[in-house]
């Protein structure tokens, strides 16, 4: 279980929500822990759904062409649970941020799409979406709740629209580049952003993790709101461990005025 945030540390509070009310365009960085208060399992940290599968075997492109079925059969209860999950306070206070004209982007390494339910609007997925599904062989897309719906009766799940390449969802698997076009666009704004905020996530993945390097060396104060420590909280001007659905809010408390965003 991640525990509930400590109450205390007021001062770090404080010194957080100055340097990003100060900020004109700062970059967000969120990772699978920001999603975790919605019911979605993080793959590392405290219930990490890396204990109960093998992440690189699930996740790798080679399994997936192995056996797209196997690949499915996980895909489909993970995905379920993802597709009814709802933003929870921590989605919604980085939109308030960006509402609010402190966050140009929020970029993140969740395909589950719950920033842009919160109203977030620029949002850089830099491992693609789980929202959509995308067949090997035609190109044609299709909606992952379409496909979701004809799992029980298909099993892998064929395309439509040329009646039999397979689908696989627009996320990206390990042994997939990453999408140039996102990538490249977080990088610019790690570049020119006064204020990077890093929330739940390990840091461990790269080239995500690679933003806050970027950001820190453009002079941008770097702030990490997170469930465990990482390995670059040496390098914060501020470490916030607890909750993102608790500590972001609190965040916006201070630096939004009520009323507004
Ligand atoms: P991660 O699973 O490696 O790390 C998650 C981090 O979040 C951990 O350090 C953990 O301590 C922290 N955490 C857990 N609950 C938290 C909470 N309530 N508040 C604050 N912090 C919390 O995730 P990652 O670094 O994002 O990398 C794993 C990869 O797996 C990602 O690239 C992502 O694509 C994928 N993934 C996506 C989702 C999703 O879309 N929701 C979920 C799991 C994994
Ligand atoms: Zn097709």
């Amino acid at each position: 279980m991640v525990p509930h945030s400590e109450a205390e540390r007021p001062h770090d509070l404080e010194l957080a929500a100055g340097l990003i009310a100060a900020a004109r365009r700062g970059l967000a960085l969120t990772g699978a822990g920001v999603s975790q208060e919605s019911g979605i399992p993080t793959f590392r940290g405290p219930d990490g759904l890396w204990r109960r599968y093998d992440p690189v075997k699930v996740s790798s492109l080679e399994y997936f062409m192995q056996d797209p079925a196997a690949y499915w059969s996980v895909a489909r209860e993970r995905g379920q649970l993802v597709l009814q999950a709802l933003p929870n306070a921590g989605h919604h206070a980085l939109a308030a941020l960006e509402e609010a004209g402190h966050l140009a982007a929020v970029a993140t390494q969740n395909t589950d799409g719950l920033h842009l339910d919160a109203g977030s609007r620029r949002v850089i997925e830099l491992h693609g979406s789980g929202r959509t599904v995308r067949c090997l062989d035609c190109g044609a897309r299709e909606t992952r709740a379409a496909v979701h719906a004809r799992l029980a009766a298909e099993m892998p799940p064929r395309c439509l629209a040329c009646g039999g390449g397979h689908l696989k969802p627009t996320t990206i698997l390990f042994g997939e580049p990453m999408p140039a076009a996102a990538t490249a666009e977080a990088f610019e704004l790690a570049q020119a952003a006064d204020l990077m905020l890093v929330a739940g996530t390990s840091l461990a993945v790269y080239p995500a993790a690679q933003l806050p390097l970027v950001a820190l060396e453009a002079g941008a104060p770097l702030v990490i709101v997170n469930a465990e420590p990482t390995p670059f909280d040496r390098f914060a001007a501020v470490v916030l461990h607890g909750r993102s659905g608790e500590i972001l809010p609190q965040l916006v408390e201070r630096v939004v005025p009520a009323g507004r965003g």
